[in-house]
C-alpha cells in the first residue's frame, strides 16, 4: 500500500520520480505528491488524484526546482484522512527545511498528535503521518547536537505503528533519510546516484542491484553510498541482491491492462512454477526451499495455513489438496483473525504463510504468532527477497513475475500449482505410490497447454459479459474443489466492477442464497465432472426453476449443460483437484470483461490497493 520514491544523484530528480510513481500507482492512487530539494529551498507540490495529474501541474515549478537532484515521492493509499491536497504526502515542519512521506500507520497519532498541539505545533492535514515530520522538527530543534538521522531514530522510537518513510531536509541538503518498520523499502545502487522504492519496479530501468531494508533498520542514503544501522544505532552489514526481473515484465506488452496481461501470462507462469522442481516422465518433484524441512513437514501433525483475500481462496485448495493426497489435517485461517485469537498451534505444526507481495501486513504478523508458539513457518511467496520470504524458515517462490494489476489473478493460478505440488511432496512415501505421482505430474504439465485453449474463448466470455452487464448481484457456485473457485470469481467481480458477487458451495444455495434468485440474477456455476456433477445439474435446475439466468462452465462435449443453458463456457477436462486451474480462467476474464464494458479502470479499482501493508 501506498509507493514511496527517492531519488539521489547526478540527474534531475522530477522526471525519475515521476517515473517511478507511475510504476507504483498500483500500490495506492488516490492522491500523489513529491517534494525536491535545491540547496537551501525544499520545494512540495501534491494533490488529489493520478501521478498523470500531478505530473500535469509540475509545469509550475521554477526552473531551479526542476534542476534539483534530490527528491521524494509519495502515491497514498489513505488510512486516516479522506483523499485530498492536504492530506496528500509529502508533510512539511513549518520552517518548511524538513519533508517527509510515509508509508504506513501511527497507531499512536493522536496522542503524539495532542501532545505536539500543546507545544504550538500546527497540523494542516488530517492524516496520521503529519505527527512524524513535527515530531521529528520538535527533537532536532530541542538538541543542538543532534542531525537529521539522530533525530530522525529518536523520534521513531516514541512510534507505534508500522512505517517506511523518507525524509530530507534542506539543513542537511545532501542525503535521505529512510527507516522501515512493517512496510517495505529497498535501496537501488547506481553510479553516483542511488534509488529508493517500496519495491523493486520503479527501479529496475536504472539499476539491477538492490538493498532491501529490514525491520527495525534506518538507512542514511547520500550520493557517495549507503550507511544501514538498526534503531539502536548498530551499524547492519547489508547483502547487495541482484534483481532478476527486467522492464518489459512491468510494462503492459501490447494489453490494454496488466491484469488482461496477467491473465494471458499464466499459461508460461505455470510452466515457470515447474520449471526445475517437476519431472513428470520420471515422476519426480524436487522443491528445493523445502527439501531440508520435508521430513518435518510431513510428520506435521496439523498444518495451518494463514492468508488473506485471493491467497486465502488458494489456501482453501491447498487444504482440499493437502488432506486428499497427504492425509495431513489443514486449517485454513484469515491471518488477521489467526494473529488475534490466540490459536492452538505448537512446535508439532506447520503454519504455511502464503502472500504474493510476502508483505501482507496481516499474514507477517500471522507468521509472528506462529513462530512464538514454536511452528514451523513456511512461506509461498511471488516477491524474491520479500519480508515474509525471508522471516520464514523455508518456503518457495512462486515464480509469477510481478505482478501489477491489482485484482490478483496469475499469482493465484501460481499459489495453486506451488500448493499442488507441495500435496504431493509430502504424499511421497507415504499415502501415494510414486506412479500415482508420476501420474499426477504428467496431468499437471498437461495444465498450461489446457489453459492456452481457455484463453481462446475471450471473445466468447466478452459477449457472455455483454449480456450481463447491468446485473446489480450475481451468485457463484461450486462444490469441492471449485467452492473457493467460487468465492475467487465472485471476489474478482467486486472488486473489479462493482457487482456485489457472493460464492458459495453450490449445495449451500438451499439454506439462503436461494431466496435472492429472480430473473435478473445470473448465477454462474461451476459445473465441471467429477462426482458432485450430477448434483450440480439439480442445482441448475433449482435456479432455472426460479427464472435464475445461468453461466456454467462445464467440460467440453458436456450435452447436459448445454440442454440447461446457452451460456455455457467449454473448457478442457481434468482432475477434479486440477479443475481450479482451469475453471478460474473464465471467471477471471469474465469479471474483467464485466468490469471494462461498465467503464471501470480494472487496474485501479476504487478503494483497493496491491499489496496491503496496513491491518
Ligand atoms: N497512513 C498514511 C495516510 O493515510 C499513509 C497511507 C499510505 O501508506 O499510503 O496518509
Amino acid at each position: 500500500m501506498c509507493g514511496i520514491v527517492g531519488y539521489i544523484g547526478w540527474r534531475e530528480a522530477l522526471p525519475i520520480l515521476l517515473q517511478g510513481l507511475k510504476r507504483l500507482e498500483y500500490r495506492g492512487y488516490d492522491s500523489a505528491g513529491l517534494a525536491l530539494l535545491n540547496g537551501s529551498i525544499i520545494s512540495v507540490i501534491k494533490q488529489k488524484g493520478s501521478v498523470s495529474g500531478l505530473e500535469a501541474a509540475t509545469v509550475t515549478l521554477p526552473e531551479e526546482m526542476r534542476n534539483a537532484t534530490i527528491g521524494i515521492g509519495h502515491t497514498r493509499w489513505a488510512t486516516h484522512g479522506e483523499p485530498s491536497d492536504q492530506n496528500a504526502h509529502p508533510f512539511l515542519n513549518a520552517s518548511r527545511d524538513i519533508a517527509l512521506i510515509h508509508n504506513g500507520i501511527v497507531e499512536n497519532f493522536s496522542s503524539l498528535k495532542q501532545e505536539l498541539i500543546s507545544q504550538g505545533y500546527i497540523f494542516l492535514s488530517e492524516t496520521d503521518s503529519e505527527v512524524l515530520v513535527h515530531l521529528i522538527d520538535r527533537i532536532w530543534k530541542s538538541d543542538s547536537r543532534l542531525d537529521l538521522e539522530s533525530a530522525t531514530r529518536n523520534a521513531l522510537r516514541h512510534v507505534d505503528g508500522a512505517y517506511g518513510i523518507c525524509v530530507i531536509s534542506s539543513r542537511e541538503p545532501d542525503k535521505i533519510i529512510i527507516a522501515r518498520k512493517g512496510s517495505p523499502l529497498v535501496i537501488g545502487i547506481g553510479t553516483g546516484e542511488y534509488f529508493i522504492a517500496s519495491d523493486a519496479a520503479p527501479i529496475v530501468e536504472h539499476t539491477n542491484k538492490v538493498v532491501y531494508l529490514s525491520d527495525g533498520e534506518l538507512a542514511v542514503v547520500t550520493r557517495d553510498g549507503y550507511t544501514v544501522k538498526s534503531i539502536e544505532n548498530i551499524e547492519q552489514a547489508k547483502i547487495v541482491t541482484e534483481l532478476d526481473y527486467s522492464l518489459d515484465k512491468i510494462e503492459k506488452g501490447g494489453f490494454e491492462h496488466f491484469m488482461l496481461k496477467e491473465i494471458f501470462e499464466q499459461p508460461e507462469v505455470m510452466k515457470n512454477v515447474m520449471r526445475g522442481r517437476v519431472n513428470p516422465e520420471k515422476g519426480l518433484i524436487h522443491l528445493g526451499g523445502i527439501s531440508e524441512y520435508l521430513d518435518r513437514l510431513k510428520q506435521a501433525k496439523h498444518i495451518v495455513i494463514c492468508a488473506c483475500g485471493t491467497s486465502w481462496h488458494a489456501a482453501l485448495i491447498g487444504k482440499y489438496l493437502i488432506e486428499e493426497f497427504a492425509r495431513i489435517k489443514v486449517e485454513v485461517d484469515y491471518a488477521s483473525e489467526f494473529r488475534y485469537r490466540n490459536p492452538i498451534v505448537g512446535v508439532d505444526d506447520v503454519v504455511i504463510l502464503i502472500s504474493q507481495s510476502g508483505e501482507t501486513a496481516d499474514t507477517l504478523a500471522a507468521l509472528h504468532v506462529a513462530k512464538e508458539k514454536g511452528a514451523l513457518v513456511m512461506g509461498i511467496c511471488n516477491v524474491v527477497g520479500s519480508t515474509i520470504a525471508r522471516e520464514t524458515l523455508c518456503g518457495m517462490y512462486t515464480h509469477a513475475g510481478p505482478e501489477i494489476g491489482v485484482a490478483s489473478t496469475k499469482a493465484f493460478t501460481a499459489q495453486v500449482v506451488m500448493l499442488y505440488m507441495l500435496a504431493l511432496s509430502l504424499s511421497k512415501g507415504r499415502t501415494i505410490s510414486h506412479d500415482e505421482i508420476a501420474l499426477h505430474l504428467r496431468e499437471l504439465s498437461c495444465l498450461p497447454e489446457k489453459a492456452s485453449r481457455i484463453l481462446e474463448l475471450d471473445g466468447q466470455i466478452k459477449g457472455i459479459a455483454e449480456r450481463f452487464r447491468d446485473a446489480n448481484n450475481a451468485l457463484y457456485l461450486g462444490r469441492g474443489y471449485n467452492f473457493p473457485v467460487a468465492l475467487e470469481g465472485a471476489l474478482k467481480l467486486k472488486e473489479i466492477s462493482y457487482i456485489h458477487a457472493e460464492g458459495y458451495p453450490a449445495a449451500e444455495m438451499k439454506h439462503g442464497p436461494i431466496a435472492l434468485i429472480d430473473k435478473d440474477m445470473p448465477v454462474i456455476f461451476i459445473a465441471t465432472h467429477d462426482s458432485t456433477y450430477a448434483k450440480i445439474l439439480s442445482n441448475i435446475e433449482e435456479v432455472r426453476s426460479r427464472k435464475g439466468r445461468v453461466i456454467a462452465i462445464a467440460n467440453v462435449g458436456d450435452g447436459e449443460v448445454s440442454r440447461l443453458t446457452e451460456d455455457v463456457i467449454f473448457i478442457p477436462s481434468s482432475s477434479a483437484p486440477l479443475s481450479p486451474l482451469l475453471t478460474v480462467i473464465p471467471l477471471q476474464l469474465l469479471a474483467y470483461h464485466s468490469a471494462t464494458l461498465r467503464g471501470c479502470n480494472v487496474d485501479r479499482p476504487r478503494n483497493l490497493a496491491k499489496s496491503v501493508t496496513v491491518e
